[in-house]
């Protein structure tokens, strides 16, 4: 069977799957309404028809890892399909050679339960991936947060620098207590430019104190935002400043979050002489990356790449040299296409690391590599705490 064939095969029972359950919903409906088409009844037939669907969704998985038709993880998570998943890695030459399942998804209902739909999540790379910038300890992530990052592991997202400015002082250990529960985790400690107005001076004891934490690799995320305008633009400026003194002081990099105050932000990292850090969400241009990439920093780059209308951000990535590149989803915000609107989680990073690889014409694995060892250099420079 040549690619062709099996990509029909593919396409053609997804289809006929499809008709089927259409078909079961109706005769259902017809049971229902009339109330007299007892031999199998609308549950029945329901079930059967998403057996159906389970085969062909199953089928089409098989055959595009087996032949690597290289869709994205993201693309197997139709819903309401996607309850289970298969964890499979490829080995050294790119092949998937067997079969895990398990439940990466929680709680299934019952009726989808008896009639279970393998669902495969083939990671882009071996390689694996790191994200730069998540915020897992949101609220969104409550009921879910195990799951979610299941869900990353399986997508080959392994490392997850998770940052730890949560609400603000008081509670400056959002992140550090993830770092400190899940494998992979690293953590900042930090005053989000909103929350500037709320730091005080046990806050800033507190982020010396925590800053030096191992786990601790970073200060973030930290800086402007003239947008939002949450706290006054002269404490935010103050705030910013005291922090990077605090950074320098442990002698660790930051995460910086500029949003419509470029020029100042760049006034105070001069100022201060900051030289290690990361453009966090980077979405400037070409010139405002040439000069972050002057003062030493590295650019992270989010799912703003895969807008439509993203034109000057892509042109960024493209200049920034291999080594100063990060991929990062700052998760649960900005989700990248195909998943833009939605709440955003560690899983869909391959998307943006496929996203860069097209910009720079490139391949993930690429990509993938030059971010995991960008990251060490940049955050663990000793190398991973506890071996
Ligand atoms: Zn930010
Ligand atoms: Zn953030």
């Amino acid at each position: 069977m040549d690619f062709g064939d099996a990509r029909e095969a593919r396409d053609g029972f997804h289809d006929f799957a499809q008709a089927t359950v259409a078909l079961a919903v109706l005769f259902g409906g017809l049971a229902v309404l009339f109330g007299d088409l007892p031999v199998l009844g609308y549950q029945k037939l329901h079930r059967l028809g998403k057996s159906f669907v389970a085969f062909g969704e199953f089928f089409e998985a098989f055959i595009d890892c087996h032949w690597g038709f290289g869709r994205s993880p993201s693309e197997y998570h139709r819903p309401p399909w996607s309850r289970l998943s298969c964890l499979q890695r490829p080995d050294s030459s790119g092949r998937f050679p067997g079969w895990a399942c398990s439940n990466v998804l929680g709680s299934v209902p019952a009726w989808q339960a008896q009639v279970p739909a393998p669902q495969l999540v083939c990671p882009m790379t071996a390689i694996p991936l790191v994200d730069s910038h998540c915020h897992l300890d949101d609220a969104q992530f409550d009921a879910d947060r195990e799951a979610a990052i299941a869900r990353a592991r399986a997508a080959g997202v392994t490392t997850l620098l998770a940052i730890g400015t949560g609400n603000g002082p008081p509670d400056l250990e959002a992140a550090l207590r993830l770092a400190e529960r899940y494998e992979g985790f690293y953590a900042t400690v930090g005053v989000h430019p909103h929350d500037a107005a709320k730091a005080d001076e046990p806050a800033f004891a507190r982020l010396a104190e925590l800053a030096a934490h191992p786990k601790v690799v970073a200060l973030g995320e930290i800086g402007l935002d003239y947008h939002y305008d949450l706290s006054p633009r002269d404490v935010q400026r103050r705030v910013f400043a005291r922090q990077l003194e605090l950074a320098a002081a442990a002698g660790k990099p930051v995460a910086i979050h500029t949003r419509e105050a470029w020029n100042d932000t760049m006034d105070i990292l001069r100022t201060q002489g900051t030289r290690t850090g990361i453009m966090h969400c980077f979405t400037g241009d070409a010139s405002q990356a040439e000069q972050a990439l002057a003062l030493g920093f590295h650019l992270a780059f989010g799912g703003v790449l895969t807008f439509p209308k993203a034109e000057s951000v892509r042109e960024a990535a493209r200049i920034t040299p291999l080594d100063r590149l990060l991929i990062e989803t700052d998760c649960p915000y900005l989700a990248p296409v195909p998943h833009r609107g939605k709440r955003n989680e560690p899983a869909f990073l391959p998307e943006i690391a496929r996203r860069l690889a097209e910009v720079r014409n490139t391949t993930v694995d690429a990509i993938a590599a030059a971010t995991s060892d960008n990251f060490v250099r940049c955050c663990l420079p000793g190398g991973p705490p506890n071996g």
